[in-house]
């Protein structure tokens, strides 16, 4: 017999998964659905910079859906993470 999830325990069993995996977000390929984990990236430093650069992150991941994890980090650092500052800058000025 299967249980009926509220929408509530379906976000509590995500929010524990992402905990337990000692992530902030998890995107599912095949839904092309991402879950951000704002509790905890709250928690970091410049949380709000954080939290934009994990979306266009997983948005990478959504645009490039055979691309591992590693060949996204590797884009990534080559790509994006000399232009962090000015998303940080950005971030900032919206506080
Ligand atoms: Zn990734």
């Amino acid at each position: 017999m299967m249980e009926k999830l509220s929408e509530l325990a379906v976000a509590n069993q995500l929010a524990s998964h992402l905990r337990r995996k000692h992530a902030d977000a998890a995107y599912f390929t095949g839904l092309g659905l991402c879950v951000l984990d704002f509790k905890h990236i709250s928690e970091q430093h410049d949380g709000l910079a954080y939290a934009l650069e994990t979306v266009a992150h997983e948005w990478v991941h959504s645009q490039h859906p055979r691309w591992d994890h590693r060949r996204v980090e590797s884009w990534w650092k080559k790509e994006v993470a000399h232009r962090l500052s000015l998303l940080q800058a950005f971030a900032r000025g919206l506080k």
